[in-house]
């Protein structure tokens, strides 16, 4: 969004966006056979001023995910964030994770067994189980976090033996890609793995999330399964990076 608009113009817009994410939401729900109720809508919230992020809150929004641990905890305060839920989507180093547990209520970027070890490690220190997915690099991209496809039932495996961590499903983030459409097979992808892991029978795994739809592709997402699109751009306007 245009940085020089007055900041009630820019509330309106992100009110205004809210409004039509929802309903695009409803609509590709309904197209695959379900109900909006069955998609959750975060608000990714990485670089947007708090003043926005509220705004947004004022609509109804009750998740959000934030990028990187420091400018979560940084904006957290200012956030208005009672009965709102809360999840880290980024890349999380190791020797962070002491900072976020029992911070946020699910970490949805889980991308090695060493990560899941430390998430559990420090859950079971704070005395709580944190939920989290696995995230899977569908695309086989070298420049992309998360599990090989064909690495996850391992992984899962390893982490069903841990304690303090459970495994609520998966998440992907799919190559960029000019046409929307070519995404729909990673997608697609994504859903029969949630489907063939979620019949499997492992400790601590109990899934029900897939996450998976950004602001260019939520809808193509939803139409392949998906249970909860993030969404950031298209609400807020496009990031300034500082
Ligand atoms: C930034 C980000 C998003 C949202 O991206 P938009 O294209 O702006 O909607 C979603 N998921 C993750 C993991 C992100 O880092």
């Amino acid at each position: 969004m245009e940085k020089w608009l007055s900041l009630d113009k820019r509330i309106e817009t992100v009110k205004e966006n809210c409004k039509i994410i929802r309903e695009d939401i409803e609509k590709a729900a309904c197209e695959s056979g379900r109900s909006a109720a069955d998609v959750r809508f975060m608000a990714v919230t990485k670089t947007v001023e708090p003043v926005l992020i509220n705004a947004a809150l004022e609509e109804g929004i009750d998740l959000i995910g934030e990028n990187r641990v420091q400018e979560y905890l940084g904006k957290a305060p200012e956030l208005h964030l009672e009965g709102v839920e809360k999840h880290l989507i980024g890349h999380l180093q190791k020797n962070k994770v002491r900072q976020i547990v029992g911070k946020v209520d699910m970490i949805e970027s889980v991308d090695s067994v060493a990560l899941a070890a430390e998430i559990a490690k420090r859950s079971a220190l704070a005395g709580i189980t944190t939920p989290v997915l696995l995230e899977v690099n569908i695309g086989s991209e070298a420049s992309k976090f998360g599990f090989p496809a064909d690495r996850l039932e391992e992984a899962l495996a390893a982490i069903a033996e841990m304690e303090s961590i459970e495994v609520r499903g998966l998440m992907c983030i799919p190559p960029m890609s000019e046409k929307k459409e070519e995404n729909r097979q990673f997608f697609s992808q994504m859903h029969q793995l949630y489907i063939d892991f979620s019949s499997k029978i492992f400790n601590n795994i109990n899934m029900n999330v897939l996450s998976m739809g950004m602001s260019a592709d939520y809808r193509e997402a939803i139409l392949e399964g998906s249970t909860l699109v993030r969404v950031g751009s298209a609400l807020f306007g496009e990031r300034i990076y500082r």
